[in-house]
């Protein structure tokens, strides 16, 4: 049989680096087993769903280079794939265990129902407090008429004298023991279906023979099992992966900062980073290679307890800039001049500064070897993206040009600069350098001022080269402009 797997986020929020992670681990199975990869949209929360969700997910995936074989937009033969298209079937479903008396009606207010969508605790309790179980024929037929025709939700009736087991490619065999396994609701009043109940239905319909998702699914998976006992299908394989932990050990939440996959686009990650390392959160090949290529890890991928961890993985901002640092040094320059003007358009000024193709080309080519993300390079090096004037920051201008010898070196540089012939490298060097040889002086004392004035900052890249980045007519007038200051300020 072949590998069939699903990627199933509610379209209720951004694609968090934890969705971003599922559905790579899925991706890269399906790829490295020649299966098929299939994205299914759990969209029956209309409440907590927004549109924008649903867009910003299919750009996250785009982006990251994740392709899907089958889905929405996608088509493919167990369609459709979005839940809500799906509902009369879980309907009939839902009737047929009604009919076979596998579930009872529950007569909890909603809003009990509600806090037993996903979360596992409160269904706990809820179903702890739920007698609804053992109403008598006449006490359900009394509530009933309550709810003048609505059909009430659905709970199934869980053998609780026994206990269950699931059996997990990463955690091996976990036992439930009698009692564990809470009556859990398939449909809410109305026949609306819930998570665990649509989920089942789904993964059969669209034969998918392996179910890999994160930790906190775990508990809802004897439940699941409970289903597929009930229709007399065989279970997926599961694999539970390991949640992710911020670097306090705590699980990675939205206030640790960047947390989204588009976050980590608008700061300058390239995607084959990203993946790279989201791709090691619980996962390792078993040697020791962390700077992997999609290729090599769809070569290497596969699930068991030796490549996947149990315990929590820890998301390390420090190994992902640093990853992300090799990328930038080998990725195609025409890649990282795409994500810098992406960051450049969203700049507040963004209208005044430099983003000619050409011109961001010839800085990212500079600068690749010293940042780590996009958004740094940006944000350290704005001078280059300015279109004229820059304001030095004053403590360069004290260290490095503050004194009146600095400021007439910087006079005489500007009369070499303005009478050099061509604007590269080696005459602008030839030029500056010869100057400080015929003065007796060092190149450095030439150079630092001229750093200053060009740059606003008192370190930066080579200087000939920045100063053929950032060209004649912009060198030249901050230059200027910068002796004119110096001179009004002595004034
Ligand atoms: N919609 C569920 C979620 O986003 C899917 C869980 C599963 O993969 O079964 O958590």
């Amino acid at each position: 049989m072949s590998v069939r797997v699903r990627f199933a986020p509610s379209p209720t929020g951004f694609l968090h680096v934890g969705g971003a992670r599922t559905a790579l681990f899925n991706w890269l199975f399906a790829r490295h087993h020649g299966g098929a990869m299939v994205l299914r949209v759990e969209d029956t929360d209309v409440a907590r769903e927004r549109p924008e969700y649903r867009e910003a997910i299919t750009k996250a995936f785009e982006w990251l280079g994740i392709d899907f074989d089958e889905g929405p937009g996608k088509g493919g033969p167990f369609g459709p794939y979005t839940q809500r298209e799906r509902i009369p079937m879980y309907q009939a479903k839902a009737r047929e265990l009604l009919d076979r008396e596998l579930v009872y009606p529950c007569f909890c207010t909603p809003k009990d129902e509600d806090a037993t969508a996903q979360d596992d605790e409160p269904e706990q309790s809820n179903a702890a407090r739920c007698q609804c179980r053992y109403l008598s024929a006449p006490e359900r037929a009394e509530k009933s008429r309550a709810l003048q025709g609505e059909v009430p939700a659905l709970r199934f009736a869980v053998d609780q004298s026994r206990s269950y087991a699931v059996d997990d490619m990463v955690r091996g065999h976990v036992v439930y023991p009698p009692g564990q396994v809470e009556d859990f609701i398939i449909t809410k009043q109305g026949l609306q279906p819930l998570y665990n109940f649509a989920a089942v239905i789904d993964d059969h319909a669209m034969e998918i023979t392996h179910v890999i998702r994160g930790e906190e699914h775990l508990a809802n998976t004897p439940k699941q099992n409970v289903l597929y006992d009930a229709f007399g299908w065989a279970p997926p394989a599961y694999a539970h992966i390991p949640i992710i932990l911020n670097m306090e050990g705590k699980k990675l939440s939205k206030r640790d900062g960047a947390t989204s996959v588009a976050d980590f686009q608008r700061l300058g990650y390239l995607p084959e980073a990203l993946l790279n390392f989201i791709a090691l959160l619980g996962w390792s090949p078993g040697d020791d290679r962390e700077i992997m290529s999609r290729q090599d890890l769809i070569a290497a991928f596969d699930i068991n307890p030796k490549r996947v961890q149990k315990s929590g993985a820890k998301f390390d901002t420090e190994k992902l800039a640093w990853m992300n640092g090799e990328y930038l040094k080998k990725a195609p320059l025409d890649e990282l001049v795409e994500g810098t003007r992406v960051i450049l358009a969203l700049q507040p000024d963004a209208a005044t500064l430099r983003t000619g193709r050409a011109h961001v080309a010839a800085v990212c080519d500079l600068l690749r070897e010293r940042a780590k993300t996009l958004a740094e390079l940006v944000e350290a090096n704005r001078f280059f993206f300015e279109p004229g004037s820059i304001v030095p920051d004053p403590e360069a201008v004290t260290k490095r040009a503050g004194t009146p010898e600095a400021f007439e070196r910087l006079a005489l540089v500007r009369e070499r600069l303005e009478a050099a012939q061509t604007w590269d490298v080696a005459t602008l060097e030839t030029a500056i350098r010869g100057l400080a040889d015929e003065r007796a002086g060092k190149a450095g004392e030439y150079i630092h001022p001229l750093r200053v004035a060009v740059t606003g900052h008192a370190v930066s890249p080579g200087i000939f080269q920045t100063l053929v980045v950032l060209g004649r007519e912009v060198s030249l007038l901050r230059v200027a402009e910068f002796l004119d200051h110096r001179e009004a300020l002595s004034a």
